[in-house]
């Protein structure tokens, strides 16, 4: 079964095809700039064929239109034509509460996903204008969507509430969501398979651009530290993640700034690009820090303490945890990163192996904690696209 994977932003969509039969990636690339002037496909084929053009693409359905036809290019494209292709998963950024499993894509859901704008006022339209894209260019082919916000819809009540007046949940839907939530399940499903345990309790770090901490029983989420949006929890690449939310009418008060000036400072303009005055990128972060940039370090510590605090309170809140998982871009590759996280922390029967963590192969699911550590701590690459087209698969089989 052949699934094309796709994730569109507001002037981007990125793609995936896959077959499932072999859990492989047959082909995957890039449009960008859809809609602006210089707009860009890429292109790259397992078989090793790359393609790079610059092509106007007016909208969504031109650059689907665009996908398909390198798709099925005679010389380096990977499928004859398109009527191989099965179905084609969605990534949704938000489902708000009513749309949370996987779900086959028909015009009320589309009228379901498009009432969940005020919530995720960015990502819905975009993700709304790939599914209509494709829908007209592949009519007929099933689509599914996949949320963002799905894993966090299992959490308690008590966990997902913030204590605003209660209308603010009633009349606006305020509350704790959780993103990255197909990243937090896959891992968190490898997780209790390396275990051996369906019912282990497993702490998993998104660690990336945007970073988030999750924990789990069972694999239904307990919690999770992105909020109504995904700003809250760690400091990220350029977001500040969670602070005292008193400082926003402070500095508005004393900056002069507008409520949506201060959305994109807290947002774009902070983090560990706010800290450093450097990067956004931890590599750079990393290098910096090396040659003694005192405020690169900063950012760097700022992060790893956050992150271990995120893992303290979880454990507190599972009783004790089996297993810590590191992935993304972060958490699957700066080893230092990781190694400093894990220091310190033997009071909850964490031994990490810090040779290994440093030796590690990388891209692989390996174990870096030592053979008596009470909780196993797993670096597992993440794998979203691979759990979007299962789940499409699922679906379309039923
Ligand atoms: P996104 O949230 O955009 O999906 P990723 O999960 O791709 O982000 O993570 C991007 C981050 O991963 C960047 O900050 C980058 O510096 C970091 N990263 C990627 N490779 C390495 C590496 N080899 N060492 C340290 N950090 C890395």
């Amino acid at each position: 079964m052949k699934i094309l994977v796709i994730n569109a932003g507001s002037s981007s969509l990125k793609y995936q095809l896959i077959d499932l039969d072999h859990s492989s990636v047959i082909a995957k690339g890039i449009c960008e700039r859809i809609g602006i002037p210089g707009s860009m496909i890429s292109y790259k084929s397992a078989k090793g064929d790359k393609y790079e053009k610059q092509q106007d693409m007016k909208n969504h359905e031109d650059a689907i239109a665009m996908v398909l036809e390198v798709l099925a290019d005679p010389e380096i494209g990977v499928i004859k034509n398109m009527s191989e292709i099965d179905a084609v998963g969605h990534r949704v950024l938000h489902g708000g509460e009513k749309l949370y499993d996987p779900i086959l894509i028909d015009d009320e859901v589309l009228k379901a996903i498009e009432d969940c704008i005020p919530l995720g006022p960015l990502h819905n339209p975009a993700n709304l204008m790939g599914i209509r894209g494709c829908m007209a260019v592949m009519p007929g082919v099933p689509m599914v969507a996949v949320f963002d916000t799905g894993w966090g819809m299992a959490m308690e009540k008590s966990h997902y509430m913030y204590a605003l007046p209660y209308e603010a949940y009633e009349n606006y839907k305020v509350r704790r969501y959780g993103f990255h939530g197909t990243s937090h399940r896959y891992v968190t499903g490898r997780a209790l398979e390396l275990l051996g345990n369906p019912n282990a309790k497993v702490i998993t770090c998104h660690l990336g651009n945007g970073s988030s901490v999750s924990c789990s029983k069972a694999g239904k989420c307990v919690d999770t530290s992105m909020g109504l949006t995904p700003l809250e929890g760690l400091p990220m690449g350029t977001r500040c993640g969670s602070i005292d939310p008193a400082i926003m009418p402070f500095l508005m008060d004393k900056t002069g700034m507008t409520a949506k000036e201060m959305d994109t400072y807290m947002n774009k303009k902070s983090g560990m690009l706010g800290i450093s005055g450097i990067s956004s990128d931890f590599r750079d972060l990393g290098a910096a820090a090396e040659k003694g940039d005192e405020r690169a370090k900063l950012a760097l510590d700022m992060f790893v303490y956050a992150v271990k605090k995120y893992i303290g309170s979880y454990a507190a809140a599972l009783n004790g945890a089996d297993a810590i998982v590191f992935t993304a871009g972060v958490g699957e590759n700066d080893r230092e990163v990781r190694a400093d996280i894990l220091r310190d922390m033997e009071y909850m029967g964490i031994v990490a192996d810090f040779d290994y963590n440093m030796t590690c192969p990388r891209g692989e699911e390996v174990c870096i904690s030592k053979p008596e550590s009470k909780v196993k701590i797993f670096v597992i690459p993440t794998d979203e696209e691979m759990t979007i087209a299962r789940d499409t698969a699922r679906l379309v089989a039923k």
